[in-house]
């Protein structure tokens, strides 16, 4: 079952450094916000592709945490 309640998106930037865009329920849309820089957004779709989308651009946060520990 997909973590549809999931709550934020973390990445890490190259120098290691942990970025978190977190997500919360506003009602029809998913308000998303940044740890790192306060980037807000509101969006009704594809919340954590969004987040992503954020974290690479803003902050070149491409590595997924928990990917790690799939070979
Ligand atoms: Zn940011």
């Amino acid at each position: 079952m997909p973590p549809m309640q999931s709550s934020k998106v973390s990445r890490w930037d190259q120098h290691g450094r942990e970025h978190t865009v977190h997500v919360s329920r506003s009602g029809m849309q998913r308000a998303l916000v940044c740890e790192t820089c306060g980037w807000r957004r509101g969006t009704q779709f594809l919340p954590w592709l969004k987040a992503e989308e954020h974290l690479v651009e803003a902050h070149q946060a491409d590595v997924d945490p928990t990917a790690g520990s799939v070979t």
